[in-house]
């Protein structure tokens, strides 16, 4: 197993098998690489994007990078993949605005040659998506149901806990992933009676946060609080797939005049961090985007030499039709307790947790 298997392989971590579809041949130096990120839903776009116009220059790379509007993302997005297509763009990064509403504008960049990967979030239904790169989503999802419990525990709060719970666009393939990882935590403990789900709102489509919009939370919370929650009736925590719907349901909670229930999230968004620190919302997820970038770029760059990418999975990410090859890093829970550790090296959240 400590073989190298030479130069096209050595990039590769122990165990790990090549990706069938990369070209051998590599292209320019100075090529065209598109960058298709979807609307801005979370302060998380809004750093891929700058740090993906930088990188690539950075790399020597030309770069075009595009983000779908607020409303029309499907077709915008379709669009904006489209034109990079016909651009030549030799590698093109999509984080999908609709996983399942790309298989024509893949299969054109597929056909002019173009190597696809799938950023953060995967596209699915095609055999037309090269790689994939991601924080393991799965795990994201463990961990938000793990703290949910912690927090609770941590206030010292009497169980059965009632509970709520949210999940993210149903558009977007990580919703699912998210929420299937919180309840491999939570089902058990709903199955013994120690956690209760208030509403009895347990499956997917009850819980979804159509385009993961701040509004949407905030009216279902807001629904919930006048009915299963009108009375005295507690509510202990609720399983929020992200930061911006956290801050929604707090949002909701605080107008209803109820106790702040133990709320989790996910991107590490500044207003988060602060709500964590004044004792609000209850955890986050550091997923750095710096790392997400870089990765994808050192992809980039791996095809551009003709030489595969590293992968570390090659097999949770089935999209239908092929099981992605893909790239996961760790994420990492962030409570009051360890965010000056968790962020200690990012200019921007160190400050926010002195
Ligand atoms: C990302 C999350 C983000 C959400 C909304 C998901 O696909 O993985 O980090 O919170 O989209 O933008």
């Amino acid at each position: 197993a400590l073989l190298s298997l030479g130069t096209a392989c050595s990039n590769e971590r122990e165990g790990s098998t090549s990706a069938d579809s990369a070209s051998d041949s590599g292209f320019a130096q100075d090529s065209l690489i598109g960058v298709a990120l979807p609307s801005k839903t979370s302060e998380n776009w809004v750093l891929a994007g700058n740090l993906f116009t930088d990188g690539l220059k950075e790399a020597g790379f030309k770069a075009d990078v595009q983000y779908a509007g607020a409303s029309t993302t499907v077709a915008d997005q379709q669009a904006q993949i489209s034109a990079m297509v016909t651009k030549g763009a030799k590698v093109i990064v999509i984080g999908a605005t609709d996983a399942s509403q790309l298989s024509t504008q893949v299969a054109q960049a597929k056909e002019a040659g173009a190597t696809v990967i799938a950023y953060d979030r995967l596209i699915t239904n095609t055999k037309d998506v090269d790689y994939y790169i991601a924080f393991d989503n799965f795990k994201v999802g463990q961990l938000q149901g793990q703290a949910l419990i912690d927090g609770m525990k941590a206030k010292d709060k009497k169980g059965p806990w009632t509970i709520e719970l949210f999940s993210g666009s149903p558009d977007d393939n990580n919703s699912k992933v998210f929420f299937d990882g919180a309840m491999d935590v939570l089902q058990p403990l709903i199955d013994k009676g120690d956690i209760v789900v208030g509403s009895g709102q347990t499956d997917i489509k009850q819980t979804a946060t159509q385009g993961w919009k701040a509004e949407n939370a905030q009216q279902r919370m807001d629904a919930l609080l006048n009915s299963t929650y009108s009375g005295k009736k507690t509510l202990d925590g609720v399983l929020s797939p992200n930061d911006t719907l956290a801050r929604a349901i707090l949002t909701s909670v605080k107008g209803a005049g109820k106790e702040l229930p133990v709320v989790t999230g996910q991107d590490s968004e500044v207003e988060s961090v602060k709500s964590i620190m004044a004792g609000e919302q209850y955890s986050t997820i550091n997923k750095d985007t710096r790392k997400l970038v870089t990765g994808t770029i050192d992809m980039v760059k791996a095809l551009q030499k003709g030489d595969k990418p590293e992968i570390n999975d090659t097999k949770s990410y089935d999209n239908g039709v092929k099981v992605v090859p893909s790239y996961l890093l760790e994420p990492i829970i962030v409570t009051k307790e360890n965010a000056a550790e968790a962020y200690a090296n990012d200019d921007k959240l160190a400050p926010l947790t002195k």
